[in-house]
């Protein structure tokens, strides 16, 4: 239904004999708010959602216009979408064609279901099991008429100081729909790179500057937070938007991270803003902030980033996918900040630090080892630009000896 040879508006339908089952159903967010293609609300049995992201979760209100539909998901990824989605509603709210009260149909419909356990819907079975990617994110597994289909969504299984890697002990796995991201890159070792960036905000803080990290409110800043603390940070860390309010969903969901201890001690030791009068006085005080939008694209992180970027000993870290056309990526390329309709000159350093919550390609090759252990008849690649997508049908075919192939939106495939 979406996110073939893209990144964005991921959704699959997979019908069975008795029923539909809609996995995910996303939106694009690129220059407009794109949807996958059209399903009617009617036709659709259950919908079972990996994860909060809106370019998976986005555009399932609009499914409930008129109607209700059974959704199934963890509980941390529910608590998480309403987050996200009412944020949405939001900042887009005139561009889009549902509103609060669909978000509440949606949220009254949702049953949540642990890792690991197993439903049995008309004549499937659907279980959760965890894809490391953002706190709560779940991989699906299906089963139906002895047929076995997985579906990654988006997956990491690299351990984080926030969460547990993928489970890829998968059991037998006929079919999968497999996310391609970063089928062509190598991530920097974790270790190595937490270490890199604890030093230079170490550095930059005792020459008196103040570090900016714009980060993603769901995941990435409470996992700076992590890092800063395990590598043993001496100075401030303030934590604002988003974030604080997302770290409290966490708070109340500790057994899905990986060190419950750390993330309380981390999150202790931050100081939480949410105010206007602690924004301007942090903002040139010697410390780290670490604050939403991830890409500079509004949030609080803006109005930080046009003080921080003025000042030589101060610097902005960059802790995310930048992607094409927005203000963190023409921070990055060009030294350039666009805030407020205005284009500044940076004199702070500008550094990217590669956290990615995605398997790079060592990764990937890892989930398909596993996948041709258990004799896989075909790989479905989704999500990832072409070349990404395209470079991992190929290393399924010629490394793994896996047959697989970039899908069309809109095509069916009989399995
Ligand atoms: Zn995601």
């Amino acid at each position: 239904m979406g996110a073939a040879s893209e990144v964005g508006r991921s959704s699959v339908l997979v019908h069975t004999e008795r029923t539909k089952t809609l996995l995910d159903f996303g939106v694009m967010l690129d220059h407009d708010i794109r949807f996958p293609s059209y399903v009617s609300p009617k036709d659709i049995g259950q919908i079972v959602l990996t994860h909060a992201h809106l370019d998976h979760s986005g555009a399932i209100p609009v499914l409930f216009i008129h109607k209700e539909i059974p959704v199934m998901t963890t509980k941390l990824t529910a608590e998480l979408t309403d987050v996200l989605i009412a944020d949405f509603i939001k900042v887009s709210g005139y561009y889009l064609p549902f509103e609060t009260l669909e978000l509440d149909r949606m949220l009254q419909s949702t049953t949540h279901c642990s890792l690991g356990r197993t439903v049995a819907l008309q004549d499937i079975e659907i279980t959760l099991l965890n894809a490391g990617h953002i706190p709560g994110s779940a991989q699906i597994y299906l089963k139906s008429g002895g047929t076995g289909l997985l579906y990654t969504g988006d997956i990491n299984t690299t351990q984080t100081r926030l969460i547990r890697p993928a489970d890829t002990n998968y059991p037998d796995v006929d079919y999968a729909i497999m996310e391609s991201t970063y089928a062509t890159v190598e991530h920097t070792d974790r270790k190595l790179l937490e270490k890199q960036f604890t030093e230079k905000a170490r550095e930059v803080v005792e020459g008196g500057g103040t570090v900016l990290v714009p980060a993603f409110g769901v995941g990435r800043s409470q996992e700076i937070v992590c890092v800063l603390y395990k590598n043993g940070f001496p100075h401030p860390i303030y934590i604002d938007g988003m974030a604080e309010r997302v770290g409290k969903i966490l708070y109340e969901n500790l057994d899905q991270l990986a060190d419950s201890e750390l993330y309380r001690k981390a999150m202790k030791n931050a100081h939480r803003i949410d105010n206007w009068k602690e924004r301007k006085k942090i903002v040139s005080k010697p410390g780290v902030i670490v604050s939403p939008a991830g890409m500079l694209k509004g949030g609080p992180a803006s109005f930080y980033s046009e003080k921080v970027s003025q000042v030589p000993r101060n610097a902005i870290f960059l802790v995310s996918f930048q992607i094409p056309g927005t203000p963190g990526r023409l921070l990055l390329e060009k030294n350039i900040l666009a805030v407020r309709g205005r284009l500044l000159k940076v004199s702070a350093q500008v550094e990217n630090y590669d956290f990615s919550s995605h398997c790079g390609k060592k990764e990937l090759h890892g989930v398909l080892k596993e996948l041709s252990r258990r004799s896989t008849r075909k790989i479905f690649v989704v999500h990832g630009e072409h070349d990404s997508s395209l470079a991992l049908v190929e290393a399924a075919k010629q490394e793994f000896g896996l047959d697989a192939e970039i899908p069309e939106v809109g095509r069916e495939y009989v399995l």
